[in-house]
C-alpha cells in the first residue's frame, strides 16, 4: 500500500494528499505533520517505512468538506485519492493485492465549484500572468482570469504598473506562474502584497508556441477571429489557465466561451496600496465587516454581491455605462413601489450561475438541477413585475436589456424541468427519487413494482406470525443477509422441525435470536433489487438527458443570471440612496470635483452606531476656476485627530462611489471622469521586505509622480513624516509643485508642515485649507469642519494631553513650547541652551504628585456591581501595579 501511496504522492507533489482508506481520508508523511498543525488535529503513525515510524493523521470521509474548507482557506492543494474499484476485485488478484485508487480531483483555491467551499457573496477567480519582452521598453504582461464556478474569462494585456493594479482588483484566490518567473524581482513585490495563493506551474503552461492552439482545440474553433485579436501574451496567458483547469479538473472540460479580451483604459485604475487603503471590499485587518462593500451592500442574491463587489472594485473610466448604471438606480428610486415585489422574488433566487458550472462540470446534484427549476420560476416572477410597471412608465436601457435577457430563458426547458423533477430533491443523484411521478411511464412501473413487493415483505410479518403461531416473529433486513425473518432464540426449534422447516430455511444463530429466510423472501427480494437497480438506471438517464437539455440552454440562462444579479444591484443601490440620504452625482468628461457637503459612508455609519455626535458634513472643490484649465489642490492643514484623513478619504470613495454608479454620500456632487485614483495614506512598515515606513512612502510617492495626470485625482497625506523635518518638509514642498506644475492633477493634500502654506502665493491653483478647531480652558475640541485658510497651530500637545501622556511630561513640553515659540524655530538647540534641563528628578517630583490621582482615578471608574469576578481580579493587579 505504501508503496501505491508513494507512487502516488510523487505525481502530486504540491498537493496534500488525501488517501482513502475505509470511511476515512488518511495522510502520510509531511502531509500528515502539516495537515494535522493545519486542522488541529492528532498526529499518530502508522506502520513502518525504511525502519521508521510512519506519521499518520487522518479525516473521515463523512466530515471531509469541513477539513478541505479550512485547507482552502489556508492555500493549500489538496489531491483527493479514491479507491477506483471494488476491494473484492482487488481480493480476486491475491489476497495481499491492493486495491486500485487514483486522484479523482485536484482541488485548489482558485477552481472551486462546491457550495460549501466557496462564499456566495464573492467571487473565486483563478488568475494567470505571462510575460514576454517587448523591444527596448521592457517587458509586457498578460493577464487572464476566470471563475470556474460562474464560467467568467477574461483576459488583458497591459505594463507592469497597471499589472499590479489589475490584479488587486481581480482580487483573485490563486495565481498562476510560470516557475522560473516566481523569484523574479518584478513578480516579487506582488507576490509580496497580494492576498493571492501564488502557485509555479511549469513554463509549458505558458508556451507561447501552442497557446493558440490550446485555445483553438478547448473551443473547438478553427480560429479566434471572431472575437478579437489576442496578442501573444494574452493567448499565453488564456491557455496556462486551461490548461491549469484541465490539470486540476482531471481532463473534464467546463465548458466555457472564448476569453473576454478587456480593454485597459475602460476602469478606473487604482493601485493595490490605494485599494487596501481605502478599505474597498476588505479591512487592512482583512475583515469583510467595515469596509465599504459591507457599508452598502444591500443585495439580496449572491449574484447580485458578487455583482456590487466588482463594480465596487473596477469603478468604470467611461461615461455612458456610468450614466446607464445611474439610470437603472434613479429608475428605482422614483419608481419605489415595484421594489419590494421584485425584491420577494429576488429573495428566493437559486445561485444559477453557480449550480450551472457545477453540472457542467458533472459534479453536480439533483439540488442544482432545481436550482435551475427555480431560476426560472424566479425570472417569470420577475418578469411579471417588471411588465406590470413597464406599463406605467418606460424602462432606462439597462434594464430594458435585463428585461430582455429575462425574457428570453427558453420556457420549453422550464416546462420541462418542473414536469420532471420533483418538489423535493436528494442530495445525491444515485439516491434516486427526483424524477417526478407520472413523467417517465417505465419508470413508474417499476417504481410500483418495487414498492409493491415492499409492501408485500411488510405483510408477510404478519402471514408468518399466523403461520408459525409466534406472534413475536419479524421480518427485517440487513446489507449482509438481506431480508430474513427473525425469531427469538427458545421459539427457534419449531421454525427448524416439521413442518415448517419446509418453508424456514436456517441462516444464521445469534446469542438471543435466530434467522431464517424463505424462498418467498428472496424471490421478493430479487424483485425490489431488479426493479431497484432499474430505477435507479432510468433515473440517472433522466438525469443527463435534463442536464444536456440545460446545458444547450446555458448562455441564456447565464445572461438571466446577469439580468437577476443587475436587478438586485440597482434595486440595492437605490435602497441604499433613499435610506442614507445619497444623492446622484452629475458625472462628465470635464475636469470638476466639487462635493457639497460630503459625508465618509463608513464613518458615518459608525458614528451613529456608537451614538456619538452626527458626521459633519464637508465640501470639497477642486474644479478648475477662474481662467485656469486644470484642477486645484487642496493643501490641508490642521492638528491631528482634526478629521484631515477622514476627509481625504471620504472624497477618494465618493469618486470611486459614482464610477462605480452607485450615488454618493453628498448633497451635490460633480464629478469629471478621474481615470485614476493615487493614494498615499498611512503607510506600515514593511519589515517583511525590508522596507520602512518612509521608503514605503517615497515609492508610492514616486508612482504617483510618475503617473498621475490630468484626470487623476491624488490623495496624499502626511508626506515626508518618516524622515528629518527638513528633509520632510523640503520633499513635501517640491511633491506640491510637481503635482501642480507637472501633473496638473486634482489633489488633496494633507500636512503638518505649516510651512507649506506659503506656498499658495506662488502657486495659483493651490487653496489652503483646515479643520477647523476650538480651544477650551486650555483644551481642544475638534469641530470636523473644513474651512478656507491654514491652521494657527498644531495643538499637539492638547492631542498628547487626550492620549493619556503622563501630566509631567505635558507640562515639560508646554514649556519647550514657549521657549522654542520666543527663540529661534531654525535653531531649536541654541534656544534649549536657555532651557534648565529636564531631569529625572523634577520628573519624578512631577510623577510622585500625579500618582496617586491614578490609583483615585482607576478607582473612580471602577463598578463593582458590572464586574465578573474574573475582571474584579484583573482589576486588584491593575491597582496594585499603580503603587
Ligand atoms: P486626522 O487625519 O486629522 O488626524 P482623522 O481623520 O483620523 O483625523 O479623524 C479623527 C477622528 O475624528 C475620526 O476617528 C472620526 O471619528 C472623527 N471625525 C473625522 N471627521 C469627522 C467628521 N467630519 N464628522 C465627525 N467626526 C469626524
Amino acid at each position: 500500500m505504501m508503496e501505491q501511496f508513494i507512487e502516488i504522492k510523487t505525481a502530486n507533489p504540491d498537493s496534500l494528499l488525501f488517501y482513502r482508506m475505509g470511511d476515512f481520508y488518511e495522510l502520510f508523511f509531511d502531509d500528515a505533520r502539516e495537515a494535522s498543525q493545519a486542522l488541529g488535529i492528532t498526529l499518530t503513525k502508522r506502520g513502518k517505512h525504511l525502519g521508521k515510524d510512519i506519521p499518520m493523521c487522518g479525516v473521515p470521509v463523512h466530515a471531509a468538506e469541513g477539513y478541505l474548507e479550512r485547507l482552502i482557506a489556508l492555500g493549500y492543494k489538496v489531491a483527493v485519492c479514491e479507491q477506483t474499484e471494488d476491494p473484492a476485485e482487488a481480493k480476486k488478484r491475491g489476497a495481499k493485492s491492493v486495491v486500485k485508487r487514483d486522484v479523482i480531483r485536484l482541488i485548489t483555491p482558485g477552481t472551486l465549484t462546491e457550495d460549501s467551499l466557496l462564499d456566495a457573496s464573492s467571487s473565486n477567480y483563478l488568475a494567470a500572468v505571462a510575460r514576454v519582452k517587448s523591444g527596448d521598453e521592457g517587458q509586457l504582461y498578460g493577464l487572464s482570469w476566470l471563475e470556474l464556478s460562474t464560467g467568467d474569462y477574461g483576459v488583458l494585456a497591459l505594463d507592469h504598473l497597471r499589472l499590479g493594479a489589475e490584479l488587486a482588483r481581480i482580487d483573485a484566490r490563486e495565481v498562476i506562474i510560470a516557475d522560473h518567473m516566481l523569484m523574479d524581482e518584478d513578480i516579487r513585490p506582488l507576490t509580496d502584497t497580494l492576498r493571492a495563493s501564488f502557485s509555479p506551474v511549469p513554463r509549458a503552461f505558458f508556451d507561447g508556441a501552442t497557446a493558440e492552439d490550446r485555445l483553438l482545440d478547448y473551443f473547438g474553433l478553427s480560429t479566434l477571429d471572431g472575437h478579437g485579436h489576442y496578442q501573444r501574451v494574452e493567448l499565453m496567458a488564456a491557455s496556462a489557465i486551461l490548461a491549469y483547469v484541465e490539470k486540476t479538473q482531471l481532463g473534464a472540460r467546463p465548458p466555457l466561451n472564448p476569453p473576454q479580451r478587456e480593454l485597459s483604459g475602460r476602469t478606473m485604475a487604482i493601485d493595490s496600496a490605494t485599494r487596501a487603503n481605502l478599505e474597498l471590499v476588505r479591512t487592512l485587518s482583512g475583515d469583510k465587516k467595515g469596509s465599504l462593500l459591507s457599508i452598502i451592500d444591500q443585495t439580496v442574491t449572491g449574484g447580485g454581491s458578487r455583482m456590487l463587489a466588482a463594480r465596487l472594485s473596477a469603478p468604470l473610466a467611461e461615461l455612458d455605462p456610468i450614466l446607464a448604471r445611474q439610470d437603472s438606480v434613479g429608475w428605482f428610486l422614483e419608481n419605489s413601489w415595484i421594489r419590494e415585489d421584485l425584491l420577494e422574488d429576488l429573495k428566493a433566487a437559486p445561485d444559477m450561475p453557480r449550480a450551472l458550472s457545477r453540472l457542467a462540470l458533472d459534479r453536480g446534484g439533483p439540488r442544482d438541477m432545481s436550482a435551475i427549476r427555480s431560476g426560472f420560476a424566479t425570472v417569470f416572477a420577475l418578469m411579471d413585475h417588471l411588465a406590470s410597471a413597464h406599463t406605467e412608465t418606460s424602462l432606462p436601457s439597462e434594464l430594458a436589456r435585463a428585461q430582455a435577457a429575462l425574457s428570453a430563458m427558453p420556457q420549453e426547458l422550464g416546462q420541462l424541468l418542473s414536469n420532471a423533477l420533483d418538489d423535493e430533491m436528494p442530495l445525491q443523484k444515485r439516491d434516486g427519487g427526483f424524477v417526478r411521478s407520472g413523467y417517465d411511464e417505465s419508470l413508474d412501473e417499476l417504481r410500483s413494482l418495487r414498492d409493491e413487493s415492499r409492501r408485500v415483505i411488510a405483510s408477510l410479518q404478519a402471514d408468518y406470525a399466523e403461520q408459525t403461531g409466534i406472534k413475536s416473529v419479524k421480518v427485517k433486513h440487513n446489507n449482509v443477509l438481506g431480508y430474513f425473518v427473525e425469531v427469538t432464540a427458545n421459539n427457534a426449534d419449531r421454525l427448524m422441525t416439521a413442518p415448517l422447516n419446509e418453508t424456514f430455511i436456517h441462516r444464521q444463530t445469534l446469542a438471543n435470536a435466530v434467522r431464517f429466510t424463505t424462498t418467498e423472501l428472496a424471490d421478493l427480494e430479487a424483485r425490489i433489487a431488479s426493479a431497484g437497480a432499474k430505477v435507479v438506471a432510468i433515473e440517472l438517464s433522466i438525469f443527463d438527458q435534463l442536464r444536456d437539455a440545460i446545458l444547450a440552454s446555458q448562455d441564456l440562462i447565464k445572461q438571466a443570471a446577469q439580468a437577476i444579479a443587475v436587478l438586485d444591484v440597482s434595486i440595492a443601490l437605490a435602497r441604499l440612496a433613499e435610506e442614507r440620504n445619497y444623492c446622484r452625482p452629475r458625472v462628465d468628461d470635464s475636469l470638476a470635483f466639487d462635493i457639497h457637503n460630503g459625508r465618509h459612508p463608513v464613518v458615518e455609519i459608525a458614528l451613529q452606531k456608537d451614538g456619538s455626535d452626527p458626521f459633519v458634513a464637508n465640501d470639497c472643490d477642486l474644479s478648475p476656476k477662474d481662467s485656469h484649465l486644470h484642477g486645484r489642490i487642496w493643501l490641508m492643514t490642521g492638528p491631528n485627530m482634526a478629521g484631515k484623513s477622514t476627509f481625504l478619504r471620504q472624497n477618494a470613495l465618493i469618486a470611486i462611489l459614482a464610477q462605480m454608479g452607485s450615488f454618493v454620500p453628498a448633497d451635490a456632487a460633480h464629478i469629471g471622469l478621474v481615470d485614476r485614483l493615487f493614494s498615499r495614506v498611512g503607510a506600515a512598515d514593511d519589515l517583511a521586505r525590508g522596507r520602512s515606513t518612509f521608503m514605503v512612502e517615497m515609492v508610492e510617492t514616486a508612482a504617483i509622480l510618475n503617473q498621475a495626470g490630468e484626470r487623476s485625482l491624488v490623495i496624499l497625506d502626511e508626506i515626508g513624516r518618516g524622515t528629518a523635518t527638513f528633509d520632510g518638509l523640503s520633499i513635501a514642498w517640491a511633491t506640491i509643485e510637481n503635482l501642480h506644475e507637472v501633473n496638473r492633477a486634482r489633489a488633496l493634500f494633507a500636512t503638518h508642515y505649516h510651512e507649506l502654506t506659503v506656498l499658495h502665493e506662488k502657486l495659483p491653483r493651490l487653496i489652503n485649507a483646515t479643520v477647523k478647531v476650538k480651544e477650551w480652558q486650555g483644551d481642544v475640541v475638534f469641530l470636523h469642519q473644513i474651512v478656507p485658510g491654514a491652521a494657527d497651530r498644531s495643538y499637539g500637545i492638547q492631542v498628547a494631553k487626550l492620549a493619556g501622556l503622563p501630566d509631567g511630561v505635558i507640562a515639560r513640553a508646554r514649556d519647550v513650547l514657549q521657549h522654542l515659540e520666543e527663540g529661534d524655530r531654525q535653531s531649536p538647540a541654541a534656544t534649549i541652551d536657555d532651557l534648565p534641563l529636564f531631569s529625572v528628578s523634577m520628573q519624578k517630583q512631577e510623577l510622585v504628585e500625579a500618582e496617586p490621582d491614578a490609583l483615585r482615578d482607576t478607582l473612580q471608574v471602577i463598578d463593582p456591581d458590572d464586574m465578573s469576578p474574573r475582571e474584579a481580579h484583573e482589576a486588584l493587579y491593575k491597582l496594585k501595579a499603580l503603587l
